[in-house]
C-alpha cells in the first residue's frame, strides 16, 4: 500500500539579518493511513518548521522551501498557490496547535469558528453546520454543546479549548492531522485525557497523525513510528518499539537516558546531553551531533554519515553503524552498554 504522505529530502531556510538559517536540511519520512508518526527532538531541531511546511505555512517573506518533495495522496504539494493550499488545509490536512488560545479567534464564538470550516470546505448551510458542530463538540467530550457553541475561547478552560482545537482540526474529516505539541500547555491529568481522545478519534475515523513533540512519554503512549530529528535532519527513525528498545544513534540513546523511567528504581541517575546544537547559519560538514558525541571519530567531523538500515524499517545515520568506519565494534558495544 502506498503511504498517504511521502516527504523526500525536504529543505527549508529562513532569511534573517544574520544570514540564512538552514532550519530543515533534507528531511525524509512517510506516513501510512491510520498510522501515528511522532517527530521528536529538542527545541530548534526543525520539527515544527517541518510541520509548518507540510501545511504550506512557511511565511513567504522570511522563509522558503528550498527543495525536496511533499507528496500527499500522490499529489505534489510544494509549489501550490496560496488558494490551492487553502483548499488542502482543513479539508485534507488538519492541524492541532500547542496553544489553542493562539489558534482560536478570541473575538468569535467557538461554535462559529468550527462551523466556518464546514461551510467553506463542505459547502454546508448555516443550519447544517451548526448541527454538525454541536455533534462534533459532543464527540470531543464537551458537555452542553448547545451552550458551549455560544461561548468565546476565554470562557473555556485550557483542556476544553484544546478539545475545541481538536474538533476544528477534525471538522472536515481530513485524512491527516498534524498535532504540534498538543499537550505541552496542559497539566498532566488533562494531557492524558487529550491523548486518549486523540487515539479514540483516530481509531474511529482512521485518520493518520503526525505528532510533533519533545516528550518521549507521549511518544511511547501514542506513536507507531518515530523520527528523531537533530539540527534539521532525521538522525534515526523506525517503529516505536525498536527506537525505545534498540536505539542505534547516540543522540537517541542520550534522549532516552535523560528521561525518568518508572521501572528504573530509586537509584536511577538521569544523564543530560551536554553541549548545544550546532549553529544552523553555518551547519557542520560532518555529523551535526559530533561536537556533543562521546563516540565521535575523525570521519564524523568531516563527512555526514549516510543512513543505515536495520531490522523492520529501522534506520539511523551514524558512522558507528557503518562498516567502513574505524573503531565501529568498540563504539557500538560502548553505546549499548551506556543505554542498557
Ligand atoms: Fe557520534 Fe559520529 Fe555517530 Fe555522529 S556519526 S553520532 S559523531 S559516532
Amino acid at each position: 500500500m502506498k503511504p498517504l504522505l511521502e516527504v523526500d529530502q525536504l529543505r527549508v531556510s529562513f532569511r534573517t539579518y544574520g544570514g540564512e538559517v538552514q532550519a530543515v536540511r533534507g528531511v525524509s519520512f512517510s506516513v501510512k493511513e491510520g498510522e501515528t508518526l511522532a517527530i521528536v527532538g529538542e527545541s530548534g531541531c526543525g520539527k515544527s518548521v517541518t510541520s509548518r511546511a507540510l501545511m504550506g505555512m512557511i511565511p513567504p517573506r522570511s522563509g522558503q522551501v528550498k527543495g525536496g518533495s511533499i507528496r500527499f495522496r500522490g499529489r505534489e504539494l510544494t509549489g501550490l498557490t496560496k488558494m490551492e493550499w487553502q483548499q488542502v488545509r482543513g479539508s485534507q490536512i488538519g492541524m492541532i496547535f500547542q496553544d489553542p488560545m493562539t489558534s482560536l479567534n478570541p473575538t468569535m464564538k467557538i461554535g462559529q469558528q468550527i462551523a466556518e470550516g464546514l461551510i467553506k470546505h463542505r459547502k454546508q448551510t448555516k443550519t447544517e453546520a451548526k448541527e454538525e458542530t454541536r455533534k462534533l463538540l459532543e464527540r470531543v467530550g464537551i458537555p452542553e454543546a448547545a451552550r458551549r457553541f455560544e461561548q468565546y475561547p476565554h470562557e473555556l478552560s485550557g483542556g476544553m479549548r484544546q478539545r475545541v482545537g481538536i474538533a476544528m482540526a477534525l471538522a472536515c474529516q481530513p485524512q491527516l492531522v498534524i498535532a504540534d505539541e498538543p499537550t505541552t500547555a496542559l497539566d498532566v491529568t488533562i494531557q492524558a485525557q487529550i491523548l486518549r481522545l486523540m487515539k479514540e478519534l483516530q481509531k474511529q475515523l482512521n485518520t493518520s497523525i503526525i505528532l510533533i513533540t519533545h516528550d518521549l512519554g507521549v511518544v511511547a503512549e501514542v506513536a507507531d513510528h518515530v523520527a528523531v530529528m537533530y539540527a534539521g535532519v532525521v538522525v534515526e527513525s523506525g517503529p516505536v518499539g525498536e527506537i525505545f528498545d534498540n536505539p542505534r544513534h547516540p543522540y537517541t540513546q542520550g534522549l532516552l537516558q535523560s528521561v525518568p523511567r518508572l521501572d528504573a528504581g530509586k537509584k536511577e541517575r538521569l544523564i543530560p546531553i551536554e553541549g548545544t546544537p550546532p549553529d544552523l547559519f553555518r551547519p557542520p560538514a560532518g555529523c551535526p551531533f559530533a561536537a556533543r558525541c562521546r563516540f565521535a571519530m575523525e570521519i564524523c567531523m568531516e563527512h555526514m554519515p549516510q543512513s543505515n538500515s536495520f531490522f523492520n524499517q529501522h534506520e539511523a545515520s551514524c558512522w558507528l553503524n557503518d562498516p567502513r568506519a574505524q573503531r565501529t565494534e568498540a563504539c557500538m558495544v560502548a553505546g549499548r552498554e551506556t543505554h542498557g
